[in-house]
């Protein structure tokens, strides 16, 4: 067939569609030029939107055009590749399994990656007109309040929020996306404030801790000063994203590394729901390399906990069953041994509260974790022995304050001017995400707290 519907000759020819009738195509280019100018999406967005639009009505001058646009805007080829075939339905089972499943929040320009945005539902509606108590009001019930520290012991660091998965629950906001990451100034900070003070445990979190460039170096320098608990809170598919990451299990194992990870099932389908196709199987894999090494091995020393949090808007089992029967299962199915199970409630922030909000169940969520106050857990709760450090030096009192913007409560809440004295005597901020902490058994990083 030499001659077809498409010749490249004519898209040059475009531009001249107005000439027989210039009013209508002044207002035609008017229309074309609003609806890709940049807006809630960007206009790069839009432009693979419409790549992938035109592959699925298989215009070809719209692909030809399209494709043109796309590499003038800088996109590469491999994205536009994903976005035309996700819209085909042409990816391959290897291709999925790689390709991230959400965006961030950040990414997305949702309104909720504001934490202002965040604290407005948490302190609005149900809250303020009264149809829920605050959880100020509540812990001024048992007279807890205010919430104030015990002894600081942990030093929780956030080394930025850089991810390779999407989970659909995710605190952080963590993604590909996110480019936020501490500095190694900031890293040296917090090892001098670990060789002045009493403080015995650094717990290292992100993101995924490990894909920060200062990372090795960091936890080298952390062991030399003899930190008793070590922790790094790895994803376990980190270990095999990249050839540079294969030996992360030699590398924990030489510096003593507490390995904390979460594996939210021991099932395939609950996983991948959760963390992205193909995460549960890259998992497994890593927790065969670390038990290769030792971790999790009876009279080894090299501690291994898993951390288990709920698929919905829901508060987790008990602990001690679940971890029984994670124990069961993955060693019987996989020979995978592992110490504790952590087992954490989803806090309403951030993607959870974006996964509530979508669902209509916001307002029973909440209701839940009230029913569910047990004020047994404010002596366990994290922001009392712990101060969070986020990947700028920001002091605050826990992860999810820090994601929530609430600055630990001292004149200056920063690592550069760390005061032990003035973070003992604060009044931790608290608000009604607080409320994901003291339900049930109440919920740590370290799991229940009664
Ligand atoms: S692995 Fe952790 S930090 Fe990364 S997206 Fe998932 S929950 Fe967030
Ligand atoms: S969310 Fe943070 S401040 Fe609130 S109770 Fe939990 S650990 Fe404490």
């Amino acid at each position: 067939m030499d001659k077809t519907y498409y010749d490249p000759k004519d898209l040059k020819k475009f531009g001249n569609i107005s000439d027989w009738n210039p009013e209508l195509g002044e207002k035609f280019f008017e229309y074309y030029n609003a609806v890709f100018a940049e807006g809630k999406l960007s206009a790069r967005e839009k432009s693979l939107i419409a790549l992938a639009v035109s592959h699925a009505i298989q215009c070809p001058y719209c692909i030809d055009a399209y494709t043109t646009d796309a590499l003038q805007r800088g996109i590469e080829k491999g994205e536009m590749m994903a976005s035309s075939a996700c819209k085909l339905g042409l990816l391959t089972e290897k291709e999925k399994r790689i390709m991230p499943t959400a965006k961030s929040l950040h990414f997305r320009k949702s309104n909720l990656a504001d934490p202002a945005e965040q604290l407005k539902y948490l302190n609005n509606g149900i809250f303020g007109d009264g149809s829920l108590p605050t959880f100020q009001k509540t812990l001024g019930r048992t007279g807890d309040f205010p919430l104030r520290p015990t002894e600081l012991e942990i030093l929780q660091i956030n080394v930025g929020y850089m991810c390779n998965l999407v989970c659909s629950h995710c605190h952080v906001d963590a993604g590909p996306d996110r480019k936020e990451i501490m500095t190694r100034d900031t890293m040296a900070h917090i090892l001098d404030v670990l060789r002045t003070t009493t403080i015995d445990t650094l717990d290292l979190t992100g993101g995924a801790p490990e894909m920060n460039p200062h990372f090795r170096w960091f936890v080298e320098e952390a062991s030399k000063i003899g930190v008793r608990d070590l922790i790094v809170r790895s994803n376990l598919t980190i270990i095999l994203a990249n050839k540079k990451f294969h030996d992360l299990p030699q590398f924990f194992r030489q510096h003593g590394v507490h390995v904390v990870s979460s594996l939210p099932f021991y099932s395939r389908e609950r996983t991948d729901k959760q963390r992205g196709n193909g995460v549960f199987e890259k998992s497994i894999q890593a927790l065969q390399m670390l038990n290769e090494q030792g971790y999790g091995k009876p009279g080894s020393g090299l501690v291994l906990d898993l951390v288990y949090n709920p698929a919905g808007a829901f508060l987790p089992g008990d602990q001690a069953a679940l971890e029984a029967e994670y124990k069961r299962r993955l060693f019987e199915d996989f020979g995978i041994e592992f110490n504790a199970l952590f087992s954490i409630t989803n806090l309403p922030i951030s993607r959870f509260l974006e996964f509530l909000i979508a669902r209509d169940s916001f307002e029973d969520y909440m209701d839940t974790l009230i029913e569910a106050y047990n004020p047994a857990t404010i002596g366990g709760v994290m922001c009392r022995n712990t101060v969070s450090v986020g990947y700028d030096g920001t002091l605050y009192d826990c992860d999810f304050n820090q994601m929530l913007e609430l600055k630990a409560d001292v004149p200056r809440p920063h690592i550069s001017d760390f005061d032990a004295e003035a973070l003992r005597k604060r009044i931790i901020r608290t608000s009604q995400h607080c409320y994901g902490c003291t339900a049930g058994a109440g919920s740590s990083c370290q799991g229940t707290t009664t």
